[in-house]
């Protein structure tokens, strides 16, 4: 690959091909003019990977080679020498480019993309020594990416600021502020939250990239975070510096100062200026248009903390994927940005009811008529993502797709706006104004000046529709004449010279040539051939002439097509101006197309999946009636069974319930818990809900927590892991909470995890004073009902069916008798004789179980008497010859092979009467 490089010859560090010139600089090991500029570039850029554009191609030198080589599977090859070393180089074809700079990001790494600032025929000018002026253009970082190649079109990508404030006293909480932007997209919002709050805000932005000052990032109370966190980067102090934040950030929006945005603390502007500092910086001094930051209000949005979004699998499954997640089971939205909208909602569900219902009343318009919705919905898909082009070509990095983006997106804007004016809800009455805002002659412009047909980079050319531009016109027109008479020069020579596989072709060293096979060569190096035929080349198997005319030819046709690109180039920079211009207005147009896809794509899911719109209060209510779980109604094959839920405070009570939910393994209950949960950020997102009826008192906090839930790759023992996050509720959860506990305590020793589900429960009851559900195995726990007053037992129904259990998946009131652990095993298919082998054990353990110490301290505890104990087991000499033999038993020092032979032996014996 690396002979076929296009370098340009100007630069005095290569050749024609590419190759190394031998016998240079670096050969009597002296610095050549281009090393001497790249160590300087690198220098200047010593964190990122440093792309050196070289004609065609991007390389890259030393050790960014070795990584990238190492990281993309390409080729390492030399490239002269430096102080009498090698060089190593690698490199990417920029067509590529965006694959491997995609790659590399997700990696890790940095890019600083440097690109060459002249035409090297400028640099040829200054002598045969210079090298083309080269410049890093910009900083490629996952946090500022704009290309749709290297984004995820569903998802925002945000560059979050951190900014810590002093504590005042030594007792105080930290309290940090948070900056964050879409770059791609321009939206740009603050929020100020304490320590354990930041943890939960990082995890509903689920940032592209961090940025902090080095001395937040050198700390050793925030270290345990940030180092686990993927993309963090540590900046200067001088991006952080609190005493030029207004200045900056009023700079950097071009107003004098940024009290118009609105009144923000002095951490809250560090954050933001941080944010367009770090802006700047990788854009190099260009600014993409983004929105004025906007206060998030404090407590406007339901907090759900990071282990919370993963139990419930809002964006993604605990095992990473899209698909089983909440968000893929009710996402119908038909463009990026309502896809990414929706994502938006979903991780931010709000408080404030009347914002709620505002956005239900858009669902329902749809909901209510579905002509109408499958009409904007149509609309929707065929209109391209405006935000992402438009930012594109604010930053210079648009191409004529871009343009006709924008075009096509206006038109579908004025389109759907028309087609909204039946539907009154505010929501959708203010997304249609904002869709008639923009100019309809900006698109009408685009759209004369652009060809069907377009190229993805404006420096390919042809994008301007013929007969848009005289000029253009006839210098397409000279070109392509020309091309013709080289046609007919070819076979003129062809003709002339009698050899019929005479070709004319070109490439980027030669230009245009006459080629020929090596046995005709000769024959036109000798007269009167060589009078026309001046020799170029000689290679294997081909011999390369150029003849005057041909020379001529080709000037002219360069000539026409320089022409006829330059003018495309002066065309593409007006419309793009125009744009530019027109930004504001197609950037409120983009985001009402987001909120009309969001409503009508929530109004398809209700529709397609029978949800009812559930009514929100500012009390602690909390009724479902024929709640159904989102993800896993849409999963099972066989129907979905409808429990109700209802925690609302009991008569004469305050404060909501706690329902204990008891019943074997896999009778539904982490189903049922999370089906309430689901069903709350459903509601508060502004989406419909699956159920039959549902009313919910709007939640502040929402926690989900799973008892031995596996986090090896933080290094903590599951157990301990339950117990921080247990403590995190207990110490977080307050009256207008809901708290889900499945199964806590599961991952300790019975009595230790027995005790602490009690005391837990009894905390929140007392305490806490939040509604929740309590999942547990631990039978026990049932008993606390009939001391703690807005306590209450359920239980998911079982049958028993010939010894084998029948899940009924149906919630009653109540508490379940037994585990049927065992029968839960038999149906999972472990062999008969352990079933069997198990039943005795289980019989024998309940036995000693009654008279173990343990078990009459707990029989002594009033509340355990209502315990409903196991039937004490049938025992004949059977069972008491084999229990016999049990206990001689010693299984810590039997093999498996003597244990399988033991089992064996038993069931003889268990057989022999
Ligand atoms: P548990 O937590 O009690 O062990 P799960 O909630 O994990 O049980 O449920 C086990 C399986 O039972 C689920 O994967 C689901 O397929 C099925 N299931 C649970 N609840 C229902 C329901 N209400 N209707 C139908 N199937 C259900
Ligand atoms: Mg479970």
């Amino acid at each position: 690959m690396d002979l076929a490089r296009k370098h340009d010859p100007a630069d005095a560090s290569q050749d024609g091909n590419g190759r190394v010139t031998p016998k240079t600089d670096e050969d009597i090991g002296r610095v050549t003019p281009m090393m001497e500029q790249y160590i300087e570039i690198k220098a200047a850029n010593p964190e990122c990977l440093l792309f050196y554009r070289m004609g065609d191609f991007y390389e890259m030198f030393f050790q960014d080679a070795e990584i990238a080589s190492r990281a993309l599977g390409i080729v390492l090859t030399k490239r002269g020498k430096h102080l009498g070393q090698d060089i190593p180089m690698c490199g990417v074809p920029i067509e590529r480019a965006d694959e491997y700079l995609h790659r590399l990001i997700a990696l890790g790494h940095r890019v600083a993309v440097c690109e060459q600032m002249e035409d090297p025929a400028e640099a040829r000018k200054r002598g045969s020594k210079s090298v083309v002026r080269r410049d890093v253009v910009r900083l490629v970082t996952s946090g500022t990416l704009t290309e749709d190649s290297l984004l995820d079109a569903r998802r925002n990508n945000y560059l979050v600021a951190i900014v810590r404030a002093r504590s005042s006293s030594p007792g105080e909480d930290a309290r940090f502020a948070l900056a964050f932007l879409d770059i791609s997209t321009g939206e740009f919002r603050l929020t100020e939250c304490d320590r354990v709050g930041l943890a939960a805000e990082i995890a509903r932005l689920e940032p592209g990239e961090i940025i902090v000052s080095d001395a937040l990032y050198g700390d050793a109370e925030m270290a345990p975070l940030l180092r686990a966190l993927p993309a963090v980067t540590p900046l200067p102090r001088d991006v952080f510096d609190g005493a030029t934040a207004e200045r900056r950030l009023a700079s950097y929006f071009a107003v004098a100062t940024t009290e118009a945005f609105g009144a923000f603390t002095r951490l809250e502007l560090t954050a933001a200026a941080a944010c367009v500092t770090y802006v700047e910086r990788t854009q190099i001094g260009r600014r993409p248009p983004l929105s004025p930051p906007v206060r998030e209000a404090q407590g406007a949005t339901l907090a759900i903390d990071a282990a919370t979004r993963a139990n419930l699998e809002l964006m993604r499954t605990l095992a990473g994927e899209r698909r089983g997640s909440l968000a893929a089971a009710i996402d119908r939205t038909v463009s990026a940005a309502g896809s990414r909208l929706l994502a938006q909602r979903l991780a931010a569900p709000l408080t404030d009811p009347a914002a709620i219902r505002e956005r239900l009343d858009a669902v329902a318009a749809f909901v209510t008529d579905p002509a109408l919705r499958g009409e904007a919905r149509a609309k929707l898909a065929a209109a391209p993502d405006l935000a992402r082009a438009l930012v594109r070509l604010v930053l210079g990095r648009g191409g004529p797709r871009d343009l006709a983006a924008i075009a096509a997106g206006l038109l579908a804007a004025a389109d759907i706006a028309a087609c909204l004016d039946r539907l009154t809800p505010a929501e959708i009455a203010a997304a249609a104004a904002a869709l008639r805002r923009p100019d309809p002659a900006v698109a009408a412009e685009l759209a004369a000046a652009l060809a069907d047909e377009l190229p993805a980079f404006k420096r390919d050319g042809g994008f301007v529709r013929s007969g848009h531009d005289g000029a253009l016109d006839e210098a397409r027109a000279l070109r392509d004449e020309s091309r013709r008479v080289i046609a007919g020069l070819q076979a003129r020579y062809a003709e002339e010279t009698q050899i019929r596989a005479l070709k004319i072709r070109h490439n980027n060293v030669l230009g245009y040539f006459v080629d020929v096979t090596a046995q005709h060569g000769d024959k036109l190096m000798k007269p009167p051939f060589n009078a026309t035929f001046i020799h170029r080349q000689t290679l294997a198997g081909q011999v390369r002439f150029t003849t005057t005319e041909l020379g001529e030819l080709e000037a002219k046709i360069a000539n026409a097509a320089d022409r006829a690109l330059g003018l495309e180039l002066a065309i593409f920079e007006r419309l793009s101006e125009r744009v530019v211009a027109a930004a504001e207005p197609i950037k409120a147009a983009a985001q009402a197309l987001a909120v009309v896809d969001v409503a009508a794509a929530l109004a398809t899911v209700a529709a397609e999946r029978d949800y009812v719109r559930p009514e929100i209060e500012a009390n602690i209510d909390f009724v479902i009636e024929g709640g159904r779980h989102p993800v896993v109604e849409q999963a099972i094959e066989t129907p979905f069974v409808a429990n109700d839920c209802d925690l609302s405070p009991p008569e004469g009570e305050s404060a909501g319930r706690i329902y204990v939910v008891t019943g074997p393994n896999m009778a539904g209950k982490s189903t049922y818990l999370r089906q309430n949960a689901l069903i709350v950020i459903l509601t508060q997102m502004g989406s419909f809900v699956p159920a039959k009826r549902a009313r919910v008192g709007v939640v502040d906090r929402l926690f989900s927590r799973v008892g031995a839930a596996d986090d090896l790759a933080r290094g903590r023992s599951t157990f301990m892991v339950e117990m921080v996050e247990t403590a995190a509720i207990l110490n977080q959860a307050g009256p207008r909470s809901l708290v889900i506990l499945d199964e806590i305590g599961r991952g300790t020793a019975t009595f230790d995890g027995l005790s602490i589900a009690w005391a837990t429960i009894e905390h929140l009851h007392e305490t806490n004073r939040c509604r929740a559900l309590f999942a547990t195995h631990f039978h026990e726990l049932t008993a606390l009902a009939g001391k703690l007053a807005r306590l209450f037992n359920a239980t998911v129904r079982v049958r028993e069916w010939h010894g084998d259990v029948v899940f009924l998946h149906e919630v009653v009131a109540g508490a379940a008798d037994r585990s049927y652990g065992i029968q839960v095993a038999k149906l999972a298919g472990l062999p008969p004789a352990v079933i069997e082998r198990a039943k005795l054990v289980l019989a024998e353990l309940e036995a000693e179980d009654r008279t173990s110490p343990a078990r009459r301290l707990v029989d002594d505890l009033p509340l355990f008497a209502a315990t409903p104990r196991a039937p004490a087991p049938a025992r004949d000499d059977v069972a008491e010859a084999v229990a016999k033999a049990l206990a001689m038993l010693n299984p810590d020092e039997m093999s498996p092979r003597d244990a399988l032979e033991a089992l064996y032996a038993l069931k003889l014996k268990a057989a022999r009467s």
